[in-house]
């Protein structure tokens, strides 16, 4: 159910004054909806979202934002965009998150993030962009055409170039002190932290630093090619998306590239795909000795193995599915409201920040 008015109320003053407070604790991180939220998303970042949200203090503010202007860096289809921004708001719902707790909202929403990244644009030099990991192997796969870009991919955009500038904008907006993701994000948010000394140091002490946040499960590979992450945009088979059916789940696992060595053991370097397999089965179980969870499965055959994670994945997914199933029958009314309230609240808390940079960087009077 969305939050009454009352809850409304609260809400609202709890997340305005932590904006102004320094000593409050702000938790922001965002997912891009390019697709339907996968194993490694859920349990390198969205997972956490919700561990955070059920043991916080009250008065620490919690935005989770769905960021579809990053989403377009890349080309997209609108229809399709439109409808995966629905789709990671239901699932947002599904693991958990609650609407009367956190900021659910969508990034094109907020102009104040555009704006904050132009002021901070102009203090990033273009060098420490090229060096991003993300750029430079987008960079490399820029031969390959995309049918949704006319003008050729292998002409890359601005945006993509600029997209560690627009999500430190995200984060430093809401004077962020927490942000939990997976570790694919460590380097953009280290140039985040770098940007908010920057500024800091050019116009007075605004901006906070946030501190990263890793979960156990850092960095979830493919498993069709455990050298590289399990990836929205990777090939089928690759991952396991949240709303996947137990037939489709148990599909996927059976034929996830592992090796021909007898028996079952642990060894990112030797043995890639088996040892993902134990870190997921781990993850999925709460556990984190993966020696040990490969010990106790030494004597399983590949398939019983095999079956043995497929359950752990079931069993940890099958409440979500359900719950996403039961979201999307509510229809689109349910989730518009979620969405517009949640961009009202951070539209106020984003103001606010973005008027004091504003005011410092010497664009507004005093
Ligand atoms: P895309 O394929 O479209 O680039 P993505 O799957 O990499 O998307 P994002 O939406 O960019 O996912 O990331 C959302 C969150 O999920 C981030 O915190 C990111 O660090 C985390 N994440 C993404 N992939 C993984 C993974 N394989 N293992 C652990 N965490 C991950």
């Amino acid at each position: 159910k969305l939050a009454s008015c009352d809850q409304k109320r609260t809400r609202s003053t709890t997340t305005s004054s932590a904006t102004s407070s320094t000593h409050r604790e702000v938790v922001f991180s965002g997912i891009q909806p390019t697709g339907v939220p996968h194993l490694g998303n859920y349990l390198g970042a969205l997972k956490q979202w919700v561990d955070i949200q059920n043991t916080a203090s009250p008065d620490t503010t919690l935005l989770y934002c769905i960021v579809d202007l990053h989403a377009i860096t890349q080309p997209q289809d609108p229809d399709d965009l439109r409808r995966r921004r629905k789709d990671t708001m239901a699932m947002l719902l599904a693991i958990g998150l609650k609407p009367e707790r956190c900021v659910i909202f969508e990034q094109s929403r907020v102009p104040a993030h555009a704006e904050l990244m132009w002021i901070l644009n102009t203090l990033t030099p273009t060098n420490l962009l090229a060096r991003q990991a993300q750029w430079k192997s987008k960079l490399a796969a820029s031969e390959e055409r995309s049918p949704l870009d006319p003008d050729g991919s292998s002409k890359l955009k601005l945006g993509l170039f600029s997209y560690p500038v627009l999500q430190a904008a995200d984060i430093l907006l809401y004077k962020t002190t927490v942000v939990p993701v997976g570790e694919d994000q460590v380097q953009h948010l280290e140039l985040a932290g770098d940007l908010a000394g920057k500024f800091n140091r050019t116009f007075g002490n605004i901006l906070r630093v946030p501190k990263i946040q890793l979960a156990p499960a850092k960095r979830v590979m493919s498993l069709n090619n455990p050298a590289s992450k399990m990836s929205k945009s990777g090939p089928a088979k690759s991952q396991i998306n949240l709303d996947q059916s137990e037939k489709e789940i148990r599909q996927i696992i059976k034929v996830a590239l592992t090796d021909s060595i007898t028996g079952i053991s642990y060894d990112r370097e030797a043995r890639p795909g088996v040892s993902n397999l134990v870190e997921i089965l781990g993850h999925m179980t709460n556990r984190s000795d993966f020696e040990a969870i490969a010990a106790e499965c030494e004597g399983l055959s590949m398939k019983q193995f095999k079956d043995r994670v497929a359950d752990s994945i079931e069993e940890g997914l099958k409440g979500i599915r359900s719950e996403y199933g039961r979201i999307k029958q509510e229809g689109d009314g349910y989730l518009e409201e979620i969405s517009r309230q949640g961009a009202e609240m951070a539209n106020e808390m984003a103001n606010e920040t973005l008027e004091w940079d504003k005011k410092a960087s010497k664009l507004h009077e005093k």
